[in-house]
């Protein structure tokens, strides 16, 4: 992969490279592109930027101020598998045409500013981000004929499929068990070529690929495994991994979801985090308390879970997180941390007591989020932990699904909904905004954007449970 700009140029004539595919980020997590003739970009174009108009892009600038630039980073150039034309692709920083300055309202120079901040403070240099994206694989007209479960099967868990295959009333035609799709090999694994074929296409892209497998679910959920990265580069390869999914599926005439709970009744889709922070080389979250982790990263566990009220806003920002977010699918549900323990929020994985191997996993994150967002904002959070010394409590090394009501009621849950999460980050975002990582006009601007695009027209709406529950009234 090129490093340089000069490079990427290079690149460009030995490839044959006819066009140049320029990516970036809007605020809600989804690639916007435009695509230039090989003539226009050169040298200048890797400081100063290229123009477009920023007025359209959802959540950012007005008509009348809308002139932006967008600055390719060389080291995210790869040849765009996908495109007939030899197309270059490369992702994005997004710039104030006069003056270069990082737009504050571009989530990749947040993410950018994050590391500053990090730098700034003292306490590192490198924060490494390891997120694990799953996602289902539906039929394109959402049913599939090879036992792949999709959407219609939903509503006969309790008395279809789900009912033994020879029982009355159970599953007729052969389809895989509720649960059955787990790592069984092929037959009942169908999507074992289409998952290789993804697996693959990101390492071309650059993306350090580690391995591939069917996920608890039914239905198709599945899940890519890719190596840890320095913060900014794990959020561009979220955003890879994100559109080779998409692009390799509708190949197979499929497609894939990364909505947090498309099916009721089973496991949801998360985005589970490892995290840890080093300095000069050497890792600063292995050492001799709990969990053989240092005294600095229970700190960062402290503000990490103080804070998640506030920053699920961002790693959890889809009215239908907050589905996922529910006993009993693997997905957390109370702000609590302990080893090996996946009914936790943050879990510190057993693998390996090395001090390299010292990371925690936060389990929250589900993939509709923003990724520069939500490492930006749990950083923040770790960061605010250590520098105020908070003691993350006692760690629960239990089955939390599996605690009395009064037990539970001692263990700080996960917010309810997108609205309390938004309602917490109104309340809580100092740790955010004091280190310049967030601006405020970035926070209001965000809860607004939530609650007059998504959670009003939202409750407006009919919901077709409504129709199950009430229409026979
Ligand atoms: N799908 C589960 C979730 O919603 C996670 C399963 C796993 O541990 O990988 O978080
Ligand atoms: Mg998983
Ligand atoms: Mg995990």
């Amino acid at each position: 992969m090129p490093e340089t700009p000069q490079e990427v140029l290079k690149m460009i004539q030995d490839r044959n490279i006819e066009l140049i595919d320029l990516k970036f980020v809007d605020m809600l997590g989804i690639w916007q592109h435009c695509t230039f003739h090989r003539s226009l970009i050169d040298e200048d174009s890797f400081t100063d930027g290229v123009a477009f108009d920023g007025s359209s892009i959802r959540g950012w600038k007005a008509i009348n101020n809308s002139d932006m630039a967008m600055r390719p980073d060389p080291t995210t150039a790869w040849v765009d598998p996908f495109m007939e034309v030899p197309t270059l692709s490369m992702i994005c920083t997004i710039v104030e045409p006069r003056t270069g300055e990082l737009y504050d309202r571009d989530p990749r120079s947040i993410a950018q500013k994050a590391i500053d901040y990090l730098i700034a403070s003292g306490i590192g240099d490198t924060v490494f981000c390891g997120p694990e994206p799953e996602f289902f694989i539906f039929d394109d007209a959402r049913f599939d004929q090879t036992g792949n479960q999709g959407y219609y099967y939903i509503d006969s868990v309790e008395g279809g499929w789900n009912a033994g295959r020879n029982e009355p009333g159970g599953n007729l035609g052969y389809k895989i068990a509720n649960k059955g799709g787990y790592f069984p090999v092929a037959p009942t694994d169908t999507l074992q070529d289409i998952r290789s074929e993804m697996l693959l296409t990101m390492g071309k892209c650059g993306v350090p690929i580690e391995k591939h497998h069917h996920e608890v679910a039914s239905g198709g959920q599945c899940e890519l495994g890719i190596r840890f990265a320095p913060l900014v580069n794990a959020a561009d390869y979220v955003m890879t991994y994100k559109y080779i999914v998409k692009n390799v599926a509708r190949k197979y005439g499929k497609t894939a979801t990364f909505m947090p709970k498309p099916m009721f009744g089973d496991n949801g889709t998360g985005m589970h985090t490892h995290m840890s922070i080093w300095k000069d080389g050497q890792p600063l979250f292995g050492g001799d308390k709990y969990a053989k982790l240092s005294q600095l990263a229970l700190h960062f566990i402290g503000g990490l879970i103080k804070h998640a009220p506030s920053i699920l806003a961002f790693t959890n920002p889809s009215i239908n997180s907050y589905k996922r977010l529910v006993p009993g699918y693997e997905a957390p549900v109370n702000l609590a941390y302990s080893q090996g323990n996946r009914s936790a929020s943050i879990r510190i994985p057993l693998s390996g007591d090395s001090p390299k191997a010292k990371r925690l996993e936060f389990r929250c994150p589900d993939p509709s989020c923003n990724p520069y967002l939500a490492f930006s904002a749990m950083l923040c959070a770790g960061l605010n932990g250590i520098k105020n010394q908070i003691d993350p409590g006692d760690p629960l090394d239990v089955d939390i699904y599996e605690l009395s009501p009064e037990e539970l009621s001692k263990v700080p849950s996960t917010p309810g909904s997108l609205e309390a999460a938004l309602e917490n980050l109104e309340h809580n975002h100092d740790f955010l905004t004091e280190s310049g990582v967030f601006s405020e006009d970035f926070i209001e601007n965000w809860i607004t954007y939530k609650l007059d695009k998504e959670i009003n027209p939202m409750r407006l709406r009919p919901h077709p449970y409504e129709f199950s529950l009430y229409y026979d009234c």
